[in-house]
Order: structure tokens, then sequence, then C-alpha cells
């Protein structure tokens, strides 16, 4: 079977790649001549599938190709053209770039929708330069923080004097939010960015929810003390304590579906060979694909690591530093997503998201649907990320069949 617009995809794909600071390996950040550069590209590309493009006050690029008559509510798709530093060249770029290979797919037939659909690539998703994420989609939902507009970068330039710099206007960043009313959902296809389809020997499946978050830090305080003279039983070891908090993390997030706990950063004080820990502090990073879940395993978490500390007679104090909601893919464009994969003749299988993506931020103004595409051994953020021409031709093909039999929340 030919895969042409697989082909197209992934030479786009390339095409992409090679807008870096860096010619070695691929780094495109937000407000950069990289970021013009890409930005001219998709929109070039856009064009060529009959729509008509924009840059919006935060940088996002948008085109639009119309229904059957002009000025329609539309069907949102899209992903990010940013990338982290030494990233991979599918991470976002897959989604945008699937998208328009579907417009023009339909503008190729002539063929009008009884919707508009626009094609919107964001400027900022990774949060690389202003250390904040999903600088475009919360622009576009309506929900951008202008206190961000102060944040500095590596090089002391604020947002606000880097928009200026690319020839956009901070000021008009709130215009740049739409109206719930004018966009009927918001369907992201995205890489996996883990092993799950891999394993199962699945192109793409659907994602049922992206999953909240939340970020602890524990301290525990123990007594330091001489590593050769302080009997076994009378130490307070911190160190052996958080050892067991680690464990309990591995175990209860085990236990428990769609929810991962990770301790990614520990530091032991004082931190020498012959000197039994006295403190250690250490961090949480828990997700779940249910609130509900996070909240409830985030609760037993904290009251385990009390309990290991009271029974070893030392102090635990933990904070919850970061919370973020799960951004649950709602059941009515599930089920339409579902019907595209099966109308391919792939047995549908949903997964929910451990990575965030710009459908959180786009959930304020739209109900959200995803559609994963596998990528090999699970690996992003990475140059290694790899997706197949055969797999970015399903992907395809899956959003063409799903745009094409698209039925608004009311219609149905
Ligand atoms: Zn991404």
């Amino acid at each position: 079977m030919p895969h042409e617009i697989g082909e197209k995809i992934c030479g786009r794909v390339e095409e992409l790649a090679a807008i870096s600071e860096d010619p070695a390996k691929l780094t495109r950040i937000f407000l950069t001549p990289e970021q013009r550069r890409a930005s001219e590209l998709v929109m070039s590309w856009m064009q060529a599938a009959a729509m008509a493009t924009r840059l919006d006050a935060i940088g996002n690029v948008i085109g639009r190709y119309e229904g059957a008559w002009p000025g329609l509510p539309a069907l949102v798709l899209g992903s990010h053209l940013d990338t982290v530093r030494d990233a991979g060249k599918y991470d976002g770029m897959l989604g945008v770039v699937t998208a328009i290979a579907c417009v023009e797919a339909l503008a190729s037939e002539g063929m009008r929708l009884p919707f508009a659909i626009e094609v919107i690539g964001f400027a900022d998703e990774e949060g690389v330069r202003f250390g904040t994420t999903m600088l475009g989609s919360r622009a576009v939902a309506g929900t951008f923080d202008p206190d961000c507009l102060g944040r500095r970068d590596a090089d002391g330039f604020s947002m606000a004097e880097a928009l200026r710099t690319f020839g956009l206007d901070p000021g008009g960043i709130a215009a740049a939010a739409r109206r719930r009313t004018d966009i009927l959902a918001y369907v992201e296809l995205h890489i996996e960015q883990g092993p799950v389809l891999e394993t199962l020997g699945l192109p793409v499946g659907f994602v049922t929810s992206i999953s909240g978050a939340n970020r602890v830090e524990v301290t525990i305080t123990g007594e330091a003390g001489h590593a050769g003279t302080v009997p076994m039983a009378e130490r307070k070891d911190a160190l052996t304590a958080a050892a067991q908090c680690v464990l309990a993390v591995e175990s209860r997030c085990r236990a428990e579906p769609d929810c991962v706990g990770t301790v990614g950063s520990l530091q032991v004080s004082p931190g020498a060979i012959n000197v039994i820990p006295g403190q250690v502090r250490f961090s949480i990073d828990l997700r779940a694909a249910e609130d509900a879940r996070r909240r409830r395993v985030t609760a037993q978490l904290l009251a385990e690591i009390a309990a290991v500390a009271a029974d070893r007679k030392l102090r635990a104090e933990s904070r919850v530093i970061h919370e973020l909601a799960a951004a649950p893919c709602v059941p009515w464009l599930v089920a339409q997503v579902e019907r595209a994969i099966l109308a391919e003749g792939i047995a549908p299988f949903g997964l929910s998201s451990g990575a965030g993506h710009d459908g959180m931020a786009m959930m304020e103004i739209a109900d959200i649907g995803m559609i994963f595409v596998r990528c090999a051994r699970g690996i992003s953020h990475h140059p290694d990320e790899s997706v197949t021409v055969e797999d970015a031709e399903i992907g395809a093909r899956v959003l063409l069949c799903f745009i094409k039999d698209f039925e608004p929340k009311g219609a149905l």
C-alpha cells in the first residue's frame, strides 16, 4: 500500500526539524528567529491547503478552512511548534503537519463541511524560554496570565520585550482569546511519548484523559551522628526512612491503574561517607488520569510518610507545591475518535496521557479529544524520537476519517 500522505507528513516533519538554533540538534524556542521561519513555512503549507492564515498576538499560527459557507464555528485541530532543547522531531510538529495534510486532502476533493476547520500551530507549549508552559494555548483559551509578560528569559529579556522584538503587541494578547461559541471541539494528534501502543502492536490509540499532577516536597529530619560510634538501634537515620518512603511511592502507584509516581530528586545532608544522614529532602511527582484517585493516593502517601517518620522517631514535613487537574477527553468526542480508528480497521484502544498537552489549556473553552500515534520505544524529548511513515499515514487517515464524519455535540 503506498503511503503518499505519510511520506508527505514525514518530509515536512524533516523540513521543520531543520529549523533550529543549533544545526547539530533540534532546539526551537518561543519568539526566536527560528520560530518565525517555522511559522512562515507552516503558513505556506496551510495556504497550499486552501487555508487563510494569520499569526495571533502570542505568535500562534492559525490556518482556517471555511465550511459550506464562511463564518461557521470551527473544529479546531493542532499541536505545538516549539520544542525542548535537543528535541525529537515529532513531538508537537506531527499534529500540526498531519492536520494540514488532512485539510489538503479535503481541499483537493473540493469538499466543504458543515463547519469550518482551523489548524493551530501553538507558539509555546514546552515553556522552555520563560519557564511557564502552554502560553500559546492559554492565550487562545483566554487564560493567559498578563503577569507572565514580566517574566525574564536566561538572557534577561522580558516576555513583553521578546514579543515586541518578534513584531507582536503584548497588549493584544487578551484579544487572541477565542469564544466558546466559535469552537465546536479541540482535537489533537500527538505522538504517545510512552511505550504502551508499541507494546500492544497498535499504530494509534485514543486518549481518555490527560493526567493531572501533584508535586510534593518532603523533608525528613533525624539526627546526624558518627557512622562508627552510634549503635544501629539508637540511630535517627533520615535516609533509611526516606528510602522506605521512596519504595512506598513505587508500591502505591503500582497498585493503582493510570497512576504513576516518581521520586526524581533527593538530597542527603550532611552527605558524607562517615556521617549518619541527619536530613533528607526529596520530591514526589505523582500523576493520575482521575483527580479523585490522584488526591486519594497523595493523601495516603503523605499519611504513610508521616507514619514511617513517627515509627522511627523522626520528623517529616510534606508540602504539596503544585497541583494540576486532569483534563478528561469528553465521551462524545472519544466515541467519534474511536469510530474513526475502527473505520481504519484498527482495534480502538484507550489510554491516558501522562504528559501535559495543549488540550489542558483548550479545555477551558472547548471539549477536547486526542489521538496518539505510536513512537519507537516510547522515546520522546530526545533526538531518537521516531515515528514510521506507515504510522504517520494511519494517523492521518484516522484524523481525516474523524473530520469527515465529525458531528458537533448539538447535532448528535
Ligand atoms: Zn508535545
